[in-house]
């Protein structure tokens, strides 16, 4: 129990690997899987996550609404493409709205 609590505290200070995109967090910035919990990912990659996982249940039972987000993630992907998003005006308007977006 004592190893146990020492090791965790050994670990909250060093930097963390994301097992989605690679990149070094701490433990507060990473999301762990329930039934594994070596598992990490940032928030970035879970959110990520998140939409990939509506994108599947999306395909799975259309309707109404599941079609205007396929349409809004179209639209997500045309302004990545097109890196409006980087726009000096309204890249930051738009990454605000990506942020609220399903
Ligand atoms: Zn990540």
């Amino acid at each position: 129990m004592t190893t146990a609590a020492t090791t965790t505290e050994s670990d909250a200070a060093e930097p963390l690997t994301c097992w989605c995109c690679g990149g070094t967090y701490q433990e507060p910035d990473l999301v762990r899987l329930g039934n594994h919990p070596e598992v990490g990912v940032c928030l970035s990659c879970a959110h990520f996550l998140h939409q990939q996982a509506r994108s599947r249940e999306d395909a799975l039972r259309p309707s109404p609404a599941s079609r205007l987000r396929d349409g809004l993630r179209a639209g997500r992907c045309l302004v990545i493409r097109w890196r409006w998003h980087q726009h000096p005006v309204i890249g930051r308007p738009l990454r605000w709205l990506g942020r609220r977006l399903p």
